[in-house]
């Protein structure tokens, strides 16, 4: 079971080392206290009938209660199910009834607005209460024996995707998933028990979970958890909690690099700033260049770790909009339609292989096994690597453009409009048309009181863009719609393009 319940090892070797902190209750867990309370609950939840193999869902805002109950899965062989509670019920409905989950943990200051989900099951316990607290603090008398058989391959976790291409789809992670993508970010990524990292992603999703934080406990280093996001107030615990390592979302660096306190800030203890989940403006990289601190993107997704790729911060001002190389413990490939590989600098889908890889979709053979091509996990999402060996992501093979026949990456029209002066957001879609097939969509977000020609904008696109890149349509908006993770949310752009008076 050593290579499982590898926090019990962590907790001997480093028992009184911090590992979480509450950055808004300002409550320090050791590793000896993380893992008394995992097996608390491992007990608990045994006593009350979960076996091996049952969901375990969560729907609470970023709290301890996430690594209680994913280590109490570990030593069960539960499965821990973290759900989006930004969703809407209806939303929620789906995935409880797609999960069927035996358990239900409900943070208490959302158990109001959840209560018609408590019908999914018929156990539900509240966390970040004193019932919850007490159910952690019974480890100390117990001698605890688990008898249940579980294996590296047996599923710890299911995440469901974003959802920014569909339904959201259940992906399901092994224990040796979450092991491998821990090895390969700390080995890869150079990270050590003296590294902090904030979490102010959500912690439902891979990004908030598997990129940094339980990589990061592997290690012994220690994981601050902050919930709801402010930039004034992540940039107040970065400095308290002398964090070294963290990662945002584009927007959220987006809100933190407009404000008074990211100007007056130099972060001494911050070795670097990744960003995440979503392509990152050039704006952003600048901002962090222009005051000596170091900033690179990285690229994941649920299904694969989710990190993959390295890049030395120093290479980023000689590599710009690189996500780096494969990491040391995984290997990718950028095929073409045709399934040859593509050459140095050609476009290509992206496909990765490696022990971090998920085994499957939840209850969806049809999604995995396209997915998957002889053990190659396809991304959907397309890539480049140049004659250096540097990978470059290009946008989602499902966004591609094809017009009059010539196919247009957004990614790239995105970057070169999001330099313009005057323009603060932008994104870019393909719109149905009789004559092209499809017409490349702008749509831009002003800074305040700008006012921009088309014409002029047209002219700048030309300074950089092929003609049949430059959009032949701007839409000009106060905001751009996110999905509920914060990222694009080019499906309602695409109503809005296609459907203007809704
Ligand atoms: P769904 O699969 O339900 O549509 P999703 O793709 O948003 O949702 P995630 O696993 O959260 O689900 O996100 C992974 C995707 O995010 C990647 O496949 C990629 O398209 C995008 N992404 C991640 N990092 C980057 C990056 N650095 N640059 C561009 N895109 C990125």
């Amino acid at each position: 079971r050593w290579e499982i319940d590898w926090l019990e090892n962590r907790a001997r070797i480093t028992p009184d080392a911090q590992a979480v902190i509450d950055a808004e209750t300002n409550t320090f867990w050791n590793y000896e206290q993380l893992n008394n309370r995992a097996i608390s609950i491992a007990q608990w939840l045994k006593s009350q009938g979960v076996k091996k193999g049952d969901r375990i869902a969560l729907l609470a805002p970023n709290h301890i209660s996430y690594f209680d109950l994913i280590f109490a899965s570990q030593k069960i062989g539960a499965i821990f199910v973290p759900l989006n509670w930004r969703l809407s019920i209806n939303e929620l409905n789906d995935i409880l009834l797609d999960c069927s989950p035996v358990i239900i943990g409900i943070h208490v200051n959302l158990k109001d607005h959840f209560s018609p989900l408590c019908a999914h099951s018929s156990l539900i316990f509240s966390v970040g209460d004193e019932e919850f607290e007490s159910f952690t603090s019974n480890a100390g008398d117990c001698n605890h024996h688990y008898d249940e058989d579980i294996n590296m391959d047996d599923p710890l976790m299911m995440i469901y995707t974003g959802g920014t291409t569909g339904k959201p789809k259940g992906v399901v992670l092994s224990n040796q998933s979450i092991l491998w993508n821990g090895m390969n970010t700390v080995l890869s990524w150079n990270l050590s028990s003296k590294d902090v990292t904030l979490t102010n992603i959500p912690m439902f999703h891979t990004g908030g979970l598997n990129a940094l934080s339980i990589p990061l406990l592997l290690m012994g280093g220690t994981v601050v958890i902050a919930d709801q996001y402010d930039p004034k107030k992540a940039i107040q615990y970065l400095k308290q909690f002398k964090c070294t390592i963290v990662l945002f979302i584009p927007t959220m660096y987006h809100m933190m690099i407009h404000t008074e306190e990211f100007s007056q800030s130099d972060f001494p203890n911050m070795k670097v700033f990744l960003s995440g989940g979503a392509p990152c403006p050039l704006e952003i990289y600048e901002a962090f260049w222009s005051k000596g601190l170091q900033f690179k993107e990285g690229y994941g997704l649920t299904e694969a770790g989710p990190n993959n790729f390295y890049i030395d911060p120093n290479k980023t001002h000689l590599k710009k909009g690189s996500v780096g190389k494969p990491m040391l413990l995984n290997t990718v490939k950028i095929m073409k339609n045709n399934l040859q590989e593509a050459a140095y600098d050609e476009v290509g889908e992206l496909w990765i292989k490696g022990n971090h890889c998920f085994s499957h979709y939840w209850k969806n053979g049809e999604a995995t096994s396209s997915t998957f091509y002889d053990g190659w996990l396809c991304t959907g999402d397309l890539a480049k690597k140049d004659s250096d060996g540097y990978f470059y992501i290009v946008g989602r093979k499902k966004d591609m453009i094809i017009t009059g026949g010539e196919n247009v990456y957004p990614l790239e029209v995105e970057h070169w409009l999001s330099s313009h002066p005057l323009i603060d957001e932008v994104s870019v879609i393909g719109l149905p048309d009789e004559k092209w097939g499809e017409i490349v969509t702008a749509f831009i977000v002003l800074k305040t009181t700008s006012l921009i020609e088309l014409d002029e904008l047209k002219e700048y696109c030309s300074y950089k863009l092929g003609k049949y890149k430059i959009p032949k349509k701007f839409i000009f908006m106060d905001s751009l719609p996110k999905t509920h993770v914060g990222k694009m949310d080019k499906r309602a752009l695409k109503e809005i393009g296609i459907h203007p008076s809704h």
